[in-house]
């Protein structure tokens, strides 16, 4: 896409616009990649890569961490670990990113898409539980679909924009039917779901240091695991599978997707942040929800009782019927002011990357995805910038509510 059209696309900040979620930077980022070059510890072993992974050894309680060139390749190689096979099926929320559903189809298996619940918009265990009852049966001592025929393998919860799913009742679904739970933990780093940090609630946890994610290493991921060796093979498989690294003998496949220290380097001072940035971000999103609660037909998304999310992105949902306006039309018109907000993923049942799967009942997913807008957030989000935005939030109502007075009464 050329810069021009790029800058008139409403979703893509000018210069200027406030930003959806940008990094902050300004910790020992700066130290610590000097720090590399001085030593010339820049590729992908060095004492920040070390350190990066104990660090997620202790706050995740983890046996094992491996660290990984991005998010996405952490998915793939936690399907790899949790022993998903060619022709599996892979359980997955409607609503999320498209990346766990890419790593899916990276090792050959078929993503199952089920409904997210209406009321935090994670993936609803009451779908879980009728998918793995009802559509499903025990076959020679594996799970498999019915429909499909294909063994059902792993499920992959997604702590869609950071808010964790009530994984209790996925984990114990999942363990009693033999599934392995690979979770995509790539938006909640810093997020806890009954005080536990959310990202090893199951078997395998994903991370990402993106740029537009709470942390960043300009790129990069992490996978945590609660058996040693399983992180000892993610760190084998994701080194090119070098047997013997001298004689350069390979038995299986490998992969070249580890982190270097240069983007470790800045992934730890980033993290050493975690919760100082989840600080800003929840408080960003407190202050979104008393600024609005006011604000007919637009509404926050909630907290559950059992989650502290990290609010990576403050999301609203937009009823036309009581705001005036739909989402796209309070995006342009955040646009025209100079501030970038983002829908909500296409529901992946509806992706055309995917095969389709049987309409029925109305998807939870598809309401959400017509309805959320996501806020700028950032942890620089400074008050006055956050107020214009309501601002501009309070003023399309107004303006709608003029244009539908004037339409009545035309004269
Ligand atoms: C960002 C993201 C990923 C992928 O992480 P990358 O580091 O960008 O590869 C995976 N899943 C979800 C839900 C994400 O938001």
């Amino acid at each position: 896409m050329s810069s021009e059209r790029a800058a008139s696309e409403p979703g893509v900040p000018r210069p200027g616009m406030i930003p959806l979620s940008e990094p902050l930077l300004d910790g020992r980022e700066r130290e610590y990649v000097l720090d590399c070059l001085d030593s010339g510890w820049v590729s992908s072993a060095g004492p920040y890569v070390t350190r990066l992974e104990r660090w997620a050894r202790e706050r995740f309680s983890a046996a094992g961490a491996a660290a990984v060139a991005s998010g996405t390749a952490a998915l793939h190689i936690a399907l790899l670990l949790a022993g998903v096979r060619p022709g599996d099926e892979v359980i997955l929320p409607a609503l999320t990113f498209i990346a766990p559903a890419y790593a899916v189809r990276y090792v050959g298996a078929h993503p199952v898409f089920l409904d997210v619940e209406p009321e935090y918009w994670q993936l609803d265990p009451s779908a879980l539980r009728s998918f793995l009852r009802t559509s499903c049966s025990r076959e020679g001592g594996r799970l498999v679909d019915r429909r499909s025929g294909r063994p059902v393998t792993a499920v992959v919860p997604v702590h869609v924009l950071g808010h964790p799913c009530d994984m209790d009742p996925i984990v114990e679904l999942a363990h009693e039917s033999g599934l392995v739970v690979v979770e995509d933990a790539t938006e909640s780093l810093g997020s806890l779901y009954k005080g536990r940090p959310a990202g090893l609630l199951g078997d395998i946890g994903c991370l990402s240091f993106n740029g537009n994610k709470i942390v960043t290493a300009g790129g990069g991921g992490l996978i945590v695991t609660r058996r040693e060796e399983l992180a000892e093979r993610a760190a084998h498989l994701t080194t090119q599978a070098k047997d013997d690294p001298v004689e350069y003998v390979h038995s299986e496949l490998g992969f070249n997707y580890r982190l270097t220290n240069l983007q470790a380097a800045v992934g730890l001072a980033q993290v050493e942040r975690l919760d100082e940035f989840v600080v800003a971000r929840r408080r960003i999103a407190a202050a979104y929800g008393a600024a609005l609660a006011g604000v007919p037909g637009i509404e926050l998304m909630p907290e559950a009782p059992w989650a502290t999310s990290n609010r990576w992105l403050s999301a609203v949902l937009v009823r036309e019927p009581e705001y005036g306006q739909d989402r796209r039309g309070l995006m342009d018109g955040l646009a025209a002011e100079g501030v970038q907000a983002r829908p909500l993923w296409q529901p992946l049942h509806r992706s055309a990357a995917f095969e389709s799967v049987a309409g029925g009942a109305p998807w939870v997913a598809d309401r959400l995805h017509a309805e959320g807008l996501c806020l700028p957030s950032s942890a620089t989000l400074s008050s006055a910038d956050q107020a214009r935005v309501v601002s501009v939030i309070r003023g399309l109502r107004g303006a709608a509510r003029e244009r539908g007075r004037q339409a009545r009464d035309p004269g």
